[in-house]
Parts: structure tokens; sequence; C-alpha cells
């Protein structure tokens, strides 16, 4: 029998505080991925708007998922200059009006805060996969999750297939020029280098699989 999981605020509080710890982990290695292809800020642009999306978060006992993913969202954006500010901001967003004023959401309903999330990126920056960008990682992730999740597959391994076709993403971006972003005007000099963006959607999607693995 499959159990279907049950998530709430306490999964999308953990989710950020995953976030939080792995940029913070992360975060000189992404800012040399920036440096060599950006302006160096990609590590220290996600810590700062992760530490403050946790503050916000910490201070919001009683609200429902979708209205802490809105927060989340708010946050990044007032808090972040850089393009990943307003792009995860926009995410986050969309993906917590999908959920609008419910306490608990599924698996199904997952796959669409995350199909959201995807839309709203695609439709700020108007990169497609290929371009060199966060989109790279993002959209594989949500593909495989809404296949495996459709399969029947358990949530939690569906996650780990979504976070290792994210970390795939990532990977690809080394062979490819970047068409949008700050990247983007290195024209064929952007080649040979991984995506931060990409590297930092990775660790977001692999820090969802931490939140929703068994026994929370
Ligand atoms: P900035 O480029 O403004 O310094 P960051 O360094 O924080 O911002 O983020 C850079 C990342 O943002 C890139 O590696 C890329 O993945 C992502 N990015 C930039 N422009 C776009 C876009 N138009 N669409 C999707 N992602 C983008
Ligand atoms: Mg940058």
């Amino acid at each position: 029998m499959i159990v279907e999981r049950v998530m709430d605020a306490a999964t999308i509080t953990s989710w950020m505080h995953e976030i939080d710890a792995v940029v913070r982990a992360e975060r000189d290695h992404l800012v040399q991925l920036d440096a060599a292809i950006g302006d160096g800020d990609h590590g220290t642009n996600m810590v700062r708007g992760f530490e403050a999306v946790v503050q916000a978060l910490d201070s919001e006992t009683s609200a429902p998922p979708g209205k802490l993913l809105i927060l989340a969202g708010r946050t990044l954006v007032s808090t972040v200059g850089g393009a990943s500010g307003p792009l995860w901001g926009s995410a986050l967003r969309s993906g917590g009006r999908v959920l609008g004023d419910q306490a608990t959401f599924d698996g199904p309903q997952l796959v669409e805060v995350l199909a959201a999330a995807l839309a709203s990126v695609k439709d700020l920056g108007t990169a497609a996969v290929g371009d060199k960008t966060m989109v790279d990682a993002l959209e594989p992730a949500v593909d495989t999750l809404r296949a495996r999740v459709h399969d029947g597959l358990q949530l939690e391994r569906a996650l780990d297939e979504a976070a290792a076709a994210a970390e795939a993403g990532m990977r690809a971006t080394v062979t490819l020029q970047a068409r949008k972003g700050r990247a983007s005007y290195l024209g064929p000099r952007s080649v040979g280098h991984q995506d931060p963006g990409a590297t930092s959607t990775a660790l977001i999607m692999r820090a969802l699989q931490r939140a929703v693995r068994p026994g929370d």
C-alpha cells in the first residue's frame, strides 16, 4: 500500500532552513563559479536572501504553507539585488499561490507548486533549457518529479530522482554557451564553466528532498 505523504507549513520551514544551511556551506563555491562567468556575488546573494527568509519565517508561527512560500519569495525580492533574487522570489510566490490557504498538501500538489515556480522563472527571465541558467536544473527536476509522482513512486524517492535530474542539468551547463543573464556577455568564453544559478538550484532541490525525508 502506498501511504500518501502529507506536507504542511513545517515542511516549508524545514525546506527553507535546509536551503539556508546548504547555501552557507557552498557560498565560496557559488562565488567562485559566478566570478568565472559573472560578477562573483551569487554565493553572497543566496546566503543573504535565505538568511532573511529563515528569519522572516521564524516569526510566522501560524501561517499556512502557501503563505510561508509567498513570504519567502517577497523576502528574497527585497533582500537580493542580483538576478537570482527576483527570479527565486517570483518562483516561490507563484508556488505559494498554488496552495492558497490550505493547511496541508500532497505530492501531486507539490508538483504543481514547483511547476508554477518554474513557469514564473521562465516568464520573468525568458530563458529556456540550453540557455545556461537555473532553468537547466529546475525544468528537468520538475519534469522528473511530475513523471515519478504520476508513476506512483513514493514521494521521497521521486524527490531524490528530481534532485538527481537537477544535478545532471547543472553539470550539463558546463559545455553550454550562456544566452541569458550576465554570463551571456562573455559569449563563447562562457563555455567550460558551470552555471552558478543552476548549481544553487540543484542545492535547493536536494534541500527539498531532505526536508521531506521519511520519519519527519
Ligand atoms: P547577477 O547575475 O545579477 O549577478 P546572481 O549572480 O545572483 O545575479 O545570479 C546569477 C544566476 O542567475 C545565473 O547563473 C543564472 O543561472 C541566473 N539567471 C540570470 N539571468 C537569468 C534569466 N534571464 N533567466 C533565468 N536565470 C537567470
Ligand atoms: Mg552575480
